[in-house]
């Protein structure tokens, strides 16, 4: 007989069946496993949450993964880049409101020039801030090479999806050519570590032709990996992707939410000392999205620094919010939901993961 929520939650016996039923719990149930994240997070990570500045750098992707709105073959975003004084700009902003890092994100180029651009930038946010900013970046697949130069002018924390820990749903997301490799995926996660980043990853929850049984596969594979850091959040489609047409068969998009929710949660308790991050997707779904993500178990925030004129072209997925808020805005909303969700921001701190501390801890003893 298959054991009930409780059962499990007392047992701390998190195998794949049972976290199966975990993420298929009733809403009442879920109640239960979001009271014990709560309990976990207070007590391995504490109650802060972290504020991470995002600077969407660029849209130009060489990349056509089939759920994207800003995929190569999507002809109707204006494609940019943002520019060196205006990435600056966004550090000062951030270094002024006491945020202790950045996240740059962009599509995927492995280009020489913008390989070069990145490099430059890293090294001048660094100058800028006397290395008092943090820096996470998330650009996709890139040679250990490029990983080594870009940790070595300041980045220290990566984040890379694996997008789905499933091969064949992979395959099914995925065009089915060199570029779009699950095992090169694979690869790049490994390398990352090689280099000494803290590592995330992260999954896209509620995916046509998902399964519980496949998410609970994803939380077994990144305590596999031993992640450091996660982004998680719901899939929203995109009309103008080729995923779009299974639309009918999606999970309505409160079902989505409350999936993702387990999913922070799950996350928390079966790895305890993670950073997870409170995603905009979630924000997407529903208003209070990211505070229900934050007493669900997630500890990081990521408001965005792009400029206004750049949010249009950086639409992933439908009814991205943001587009048209001013960031000061932004930022107040927040410390009001971090506030009403019983957490404090850390001003002015990293806030890197306590689980990549203790690894590096165990490497050396
Ligand atoms: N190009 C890099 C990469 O793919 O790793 C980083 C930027 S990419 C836009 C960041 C993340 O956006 C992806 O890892 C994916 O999970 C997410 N994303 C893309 N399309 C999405 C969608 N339709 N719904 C939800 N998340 C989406
Ligand atoms: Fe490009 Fe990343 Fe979008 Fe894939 S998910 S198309 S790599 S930006």
């Amino acid at each position: 007989m298959p054991l009930k929520v409780s059962e499990i939650l007392e047992s701390e016996l998190y195998t794949k069946e049972n976290l199966v039923t975990l993420l298929n719990a009733s809403l009442e149930d879920s109640e239960l496993i979001f009271a014990k994240a709560a309990e976990i997070k207070e007590k391995f990570v504490g109650s802060k949450v972290f504020f991470r500045g995002l600077i969407e750098l660029s849209n130009i992707c060489s990349k056509n993964c089939y759920y994207c709105g800003i995929r190569r073959g999507n002809k109707s975003p204006v494609r940019y880049i943002v520019s060196e004084p205006e990435v600056l700009e966004a550090a000062h902003y951030a270094l002024d409101n006491g945020f202790g890092s950045m996240v740059m994100q962009s599509g995927e180029r492995i280009d020489k020039r913008f390989i070069g651009y990145v490099e430059a930038l890293l090294k001048k946010i660094k100058i800028l801030s006397g290395g008092r900013l943090g820096i996470t970046l998330s650009m996709g697949e890139q040679t250990e090479e490029t990983y080594r130069r870009w940790f070595e002018a300041g980045a220290h924390r990566y984040l890379l999806r694996i997008e789905t820990s499933n091969r064949e749903l992979y395959y099914k997301i995925h065009p089915q050519d060199a570029r779009h490799n699950y095992d090169q995926r694979l690869e790049a996660l490994a390398l990352l570590r090689k280099v000494g980043y803290n590592v995330g990853s992260g999954v896209m929850i509620g995916l046509p032709f998902q399964t519980s049984e496949d998410l609970a596969e994803d939380l077994l594979f990144f305590k596999e990996q031993d992640i450091d850091m996660a982004g998680m959040g719901p899939y929203i489609e995109h009309a103008d992707t080729p995923l779009f047409k299974f639309r009918d068969l999606l999970i309505p998009k409160e079902e989505r939410l409350l999936l993702s929710l387990k999913m922070v949660a799950l996350l928390r308790i079966t790895m305890k000392d993670v950073n997870i991050a409170a995603t905009t997707a979630m924000q997407t779904l529903a208003k209070d999205g990211r505070e229900k993500a934050l007493r669900a178990g997630a500890n990081i925030i990521m408001p965005n620094l792009t400029p206004l004129k750049y949010r249009e072209g950086y639409l992933l997925y439908e009814n991205k919010p943001g587009t048209n808020e001013q960031v000061e805005d932004s930022i107040r909303n927040l410390e009001n939901q971090i506030h009403a969700a019983g957490c404090l921001v850390g001003y002015g701190e990293w806030g890197d993961s306590k689980h990549f501390a203790k690894r590096k801890y165990d490497s050396k003893v």
